[in-house]
């Protein structure tokens, strides 16, 4: 790399910052866009920022969206009396691709963690309970990830989030240990869905 002007090399290094993107695909993409034709370079540039910049947070259940209110909050044929609860955004995403989900969802932005000082109220917990106070929710399904972690943060919410007429669920087991939904294929997921049981 040291024979690389310096422009180039501070493309590989912010390229290489990006998730899935190794020294190699960093050094080969950088490669590329400098020698590319430059209107498609600013093309690529400009989606980016307006990506960046119009893509902000679902005000109910904190999906991604374009919008103050997402999509599927939006739906009204989305059976509101099932409230998901996933971990992160990308999360709905592999949810929404099994189809086993018919309901509403709502991200959590994280998992209680001590240890990296995460804290209870770090998450959106109190933004669920506004919501249970004036949606007709009658089940939450708890859909974090197996690790100690995602145990811990569904045990803590089934005890905090308990009020009559409410069932708590957390989907089966069978997904892999100690990863996140994403890595799910849509068959593990549909089942884990159909086979979670009250907490
Ligand atoms: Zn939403």
């Amino acid at each position: 790399m040291a024979a690389l002007p310096e422009p180039i090399n501070a493309l590989i290094a912010a390229l290489g910052k990006l998730p899935g993107i190794g020294p190699r695909s960093a050094e080969r993409i950088a490669l590329h866009l400098v020698q590319a034709e430059s209107g498609s370079v600013k093309q690529l540039a400009e989606s980016i920022l307006t990506a960046r910049e119009q893509v902000r947070f679902c005000e109910v259940c904190g999906a991604l969206a374009d919008k103050s209110t997402c999509d599927l909050c939006a739906d009204p044929r989305r059976d509101d009396s099932v409230l998901c609860l996933v971990e992160r955004p990308v999360d709905i995403i592999s949810l929404e691709k099994s189809a086993a989900f018919r309901g509403k969802y709502h991200v959590l932005g994280g998992k209680i963690s001590p240890l990296n000082g995460v804290e209870p109220e770090d998450l959106r917990i109190a933004e669920l309970e506004r919501r249970l106070a004036r949606e007709p929710v009658k089940e939450i399904i708890i859909a974090l990830g197996t690790d100690v972690e995602g145990d811990a943060t569904g045990f803590y919410l089934a005890k905090r989030l308990a009020r009559e007429g409410l069932k708590i669920t957390r989907i089966a087991y069978g997904l892999p240990a100690g990863t996140g939904l994403e890595f799910a294929d849509e068959l593990t997921l549909s089942r884990a869905l159909e086979g979670r049981r009250e907490m």
